[in-house]
């Protein structure tokens, strides 16, 4: 997967050359390339940014630069052979980023991230583009941030995850908070490892049962009682099909 992020802090994104992300580049799995938006202004000043129309506080980024950065870094990517990228714009007024969403990116083999700052970037060029790519516009939660930087370092982490070859244990994602199948619509609930009392704290007994049926049961019921206690309205909207009779007795 080729991955291209236009920021005007190209620092903010050296986190990509670590952990899981930085080891999926090392392997060749994600082919990473951070581009300064500053590069495609034409004034002294490398101005991004201008005031609003109709007034009020903060700054809007031009449209000139990122249209410029956008059809240079698609050009780049057709003259590698790729056709057309799908392009991310993280803003807290856009759709949440969900599991179902990331696991449809990382079936995507070029992904372009626009993480604005100031108010955000003028929306023409977020209608330009949409009639000529798949648009995505993403916010991680329901709080602003200073920049659209930290979200793509949260959405590329989401979606490296699940491309192959990227997790050590291909199983690992499976029982995941909000994987689709046993956990659909559940978090996940506790984990433990050894030793076997910490503290005069024992784990659970059925974990060391040996007993998968047990484990499974024991995995469900912590999950689904997690969901009932954080996030209640996961299971008000779950699908009642997907909860067992067991589920509701809980
Ligand atoms: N005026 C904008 C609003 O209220 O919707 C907030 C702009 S914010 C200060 C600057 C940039 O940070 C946004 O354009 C976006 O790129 C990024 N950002 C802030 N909060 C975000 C969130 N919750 N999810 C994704 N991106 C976010």
């Amino acid at each position: 997967m080729r991955l291209d992020v236009v920021t005007i802090f190209p620092e903010y994104l050296e986190p990509l050359n670590v952990s899981l992300v930085g080891k999926a580049r090392a392997r060749g799995r994600l082919d990473v390339r951070v581009h300064d938006l500053r590069a495609w202004t034409h004034d002294r000043h490398n101005t991004v940014d201008d005031t609003p129309y109709g007034g009020g506080p903060g700054m809007v980024m031009k449209p000139e630069p990122w249209g410029e950065a956008l059809d240079s870094i698609m050009a780049s990517g057709e003259a590698e052979g790729l056709v057309k990228p799908t392009l991310i714009v993280p803003t807290p007024s856009g759709r949440p980023f969900t599991q179902a969403l990331a696991v449809e990116l990382a079936e995507r083999p070029w992904l372009v991230f626009a993480p604005a700052r100031y108010e955000g970037i003028d929306r023409r060029v977020i209608e330009e583009y949409g009639e000529r790519l798949e648009v995505h516009e993403v916010s991680i939660g329901d709080y602003v941030l200073a920049g659209g930087e930290a979200a793509v370092l949260v959405i590329t982490e989401a979606v490296a995850r699940l491309l192959p070859g990227v997790l050590g244990n291909a199983e690992s994602h499976r029982d995941d908070s909000f994987a689709p199948g046993t956990m659909a619509d559940l978090l996940e609930g506790p984990v433990y490892t050894k030793p076997p009392e910490w503290r005069g704290r024992s784990i659970p007994e059925v974990l060391i049962s040996g007993h998968h049926g047990r484990v499974a049961r024991w995995r469900r019921d912590e999950a689904f009682r997690r969901t009932s206690e954080n996030r209640p309205d996961l299971i008000e909207r779950c699908d009642p099909a997907t909860l067992d009779k067991h589920d509701r007795a809980l």
